[in-house]
């Protein structure tokens, strides 16, 4: 679907890029970099003719070159440009190419952002449909200078149904109201583990709040991804569920959320 975002004077577009959307959530290690990855994925699985690329801008940790099985450090075009590494069709950029992932960074504000400008605007991204970022986790100045610097076209806010994740991840869908960023939708994470050996489900994190608080908000609920081993093993494996196990319950529900953004 094509969304409009409503764009402010200071925000200037990506080079190529049609359509900005990000990933977040309040809380971090609730699924938003897993979610983020899977979503890019689903959506090229969902459509072989859409292009897509993969923003990690959470800098304090990068995730996306581990998920994506990644490394090295990026080319520089002709033209001065980072050329984005790829893996699974998806061109990719992240500061976990740029640093050695064993030196710690100590960030000041304005180093992040302007690392982030670095990562969204000094690569050759080519013509993409869709450029998935990975949020840094949280409701703080980062995240409001990404939002106010980038056009974008709409926001997925991913929470688990545990109270202490739903309160952030309100702020956060807040938050993008604020700035006007559309939010597209919730997506609950974690809601329901079934046992492999007896197939009893569990909610370990509750099971509905994500859906009650969408409803609350008045946004979509994009989808219930479960809390599955086969989800951690792939992601640890930089093998993402989407691709490596593409027929299964676990990778229909990312490639749901896909089709709902
Ligand atoms: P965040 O980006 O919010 O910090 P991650 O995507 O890094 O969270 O996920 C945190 C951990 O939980 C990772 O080890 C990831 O593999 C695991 N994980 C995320 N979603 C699921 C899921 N639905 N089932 C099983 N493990 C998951």
């Amino acid at each position: 679907k094509q969304h409009m975002a409503r764009g402010l004077p200071k925000q200037k577009p990506i080079a190529g890029v049609e359509q900005v959307i990000v990933v977040a959530s309040g809380k971090g290690g609730v699924g938003k970099s897993t979610t983020a990855v899977n979503l890019a994925l689903g959506l090229m699985a969902n459509d072989p003719h859409v292009t897509v690329g993969l923003l990690d801008a959470d800098v304090y940790g990068p995730s996306i070159p581990k998920l994506m099985n990644l490394k090295g450090n990026p080319e520089l075009t002709d033209k001065n440009l980072m050329r984005p590494l790829v893996n699974f069709g998806i061109p990719c950029m992240s500061m976990g190419f740029l640093v050695e992932d064993v030196a710690p960074i100590v960030w000041r504000g304005l180093m992040v952002m302007s690392a982030i400008e670095k990562l969204l605007r000094q690569v050759d991204w080519g013509l993409l449909d869709y450029l998935v970022v990975d949020m840094p986790p949280g409701t703080g100045d980062v995240q409001l200078s990404i939002t106010q610097n980038i056009p974008i076209a709409g926001a997925v806010i991913v929470s688990t149904p545990q109270d202490i994740a739903l309160l952030d991840a309100r702020r956060g869908a807040e938050m993008f109201r604020k700035v006007n960023v559309p939010v597209l939708g919730l997506v609950q994470n974690m809601s329901v583990f079934q046992c492999p050996n007896c197939h009893h489900q569990t909610h370990i994190f509750g099971a509905d709040g994500v859906r009650e608080l969408a409803r609350n908000l008045g946004v979509e609920m994009l989808g219930d991804i479960p809390l599955h081993l086969n989800i951690r093993e792939t992601s640890d494996q930089g093998q993402p569920v989407v691709v490596s196990s593409p027929d299964s319950p676990e990778a229909e529900a990312y490639k749901k959320v896909a089709s709902a953004v």
